[in-house]
């Protein structure tokens, strides 16, 4: 079968023919219907030598979503043709955070030499790909894949950070949302079915603030000078409650801080490898809260699902040949990429 393999650090990955895998004790092979591109993916190749615990060579693609097509012998919970989404964290499955469905904080993650399918073991950007076990599967019933499919980290992950601050997003609140991408479009969108507060969203595109609007934003705007005058001022004033930086940069959690009011949440998702300084007394407004959210629990997956079923969140994607991988990544790279870019084998 093909599958778009990462063979050295810091190297475009090249399609290569693999073996299909054959199901044994409770694996699962599924056949990949289609697989997002997360920008995940591009830290992930440009990673340096050792920064990432992964053995070469490995097939790229956590977001996936297809059809069971084989199971091992002790496969249970699941049947052949049923169409399902993965779970794409893999911890350990013996510790108490895995066997709770939290495989995102296995307490084994950092021993490991994967975090998931795709990243360290071999992933979705092929015609099928070999799951542990059927517990990393979620039922999509008749949802189209490219919709499924970036669920499985665009949709949670967003979801996992939204539902850390929900305590804080009462009616009347404000949150600001940083980076419309792959993620933030998603997170606008969970933020407006599942909480009453006033969404901002800030981001370097004109075309991304396009999509906030569409996502159901209340106001976006251009990372500038004074963004966070702005922002202030759409909050009524006082600042916003909470922040989703789906950037990371040392730029965008300063504006983050900067806009916090007294008591305010910072949910840092994107690695963008910037830098805040704790200190105290400092700059941070009293009260402040960090979280650096990771992924999402397997529960959280099928409510993330349930609401894509309902129309309460749809994915804007762009669709693309598992051929033209390299196009995609390139306009992932570039910026040009609108929603999710998603692979069709
Ligand atoms: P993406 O490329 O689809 O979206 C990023 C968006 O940020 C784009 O719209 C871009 O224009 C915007 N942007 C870039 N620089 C900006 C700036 N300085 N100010 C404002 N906006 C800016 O990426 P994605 O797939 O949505 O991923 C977003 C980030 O989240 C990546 O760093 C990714 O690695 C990370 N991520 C983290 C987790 C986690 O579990 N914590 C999971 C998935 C992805
Ligand atoms: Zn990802
Ligand atoms: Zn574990």
């Amino acid at each position: 079968m093909r599958a778009l393999r990462l063979t050295a650090w810091g190297e475009p990955p090249t399609q290569t023919e693999v073996e299909q895998p054959v199901p044994h004790g409770a694996e699962v092979l599924v056949r990949v219907e289609a697989t997002g591109l997360c920008h995940s993916d591009l830290h992930v190749i440009d990673a340096a030598p050792g920064a990432l615990p992964y053995r070469l060579p490995f097939t790229l693609g956590h977001e996936v979503a297809g059809r069971t097509l084989a199971l091992g012998p002790d496969a249970d919970g699941v049947a052949v043709g049923d169409r399902v989404v993965l779970y794409g964290p893999w911890g350990c499955g013996d510790c108490d955070r895995c066997a709770a469905g939290r495989d995102n904080y296995c307490d084994r993650r950092d021993t490991l030499a994967w975090h998931g399918a795709g990243l360290g073991r071999d992933g979705g950007m092929a015609e099928c790909v070999l799951v542990p076990s059927a517990r990393h599967l979620v039922p999509i019933g008749d949802l189209p894949a490219d919709q499924a499919a970036p669920l499985s980290d665009a949709g949670l992950t967003s979801y996992h950070a939204v539902a850390g601050l929900r305590h804080a997003l009462e009616e009347g609140t404000t949150t600001v949302v940083i980076g419309v991408g792959g993620l933030g479009h998603l997170a606008v969108q969970i933020l407006r079915a599942t909480t009453p507060s006033r969404v901002l969203a800030v981001d370097v595109r004109e075309e991304a603030l396009a999509l906030a609007d569409r996502s159901g934003a209340d106001f976006g705007t251009l990372m500038r000078a004074d963004t966070a005058g702005v922002l202030r001022k759409r909050s009524g004033g006082a600042g916003a409650d909470a922040v989703l930086d789906f950037v990371g940069t040392t730029q965008t959690l300063e504006l983050a801080a900067g806009i916090l009011r007294p008591g305010g949440e910072l949910a840092v998702v994107g690695s963008g490898g910037g830098r805040l300084t704790v200190s105290k007394p400092g700059v941070l407004p009293p009260g402040f809260r960090l979280s650096l959210p990771f992924w999402g629990t397997r529960p959280e997956l099928a409510e993330v699902v349930a609401l894509a079923q309902s129309g309460a969140i749809h994915v804007e994607t762009e669709q693309f040949p598992l051929s033209a991988a390299p196009e995609a990544i390139g306009r992932l790279r570039r910026g040009r990429v609108r929603g999710r870019a998603v692979l069709v084998p």
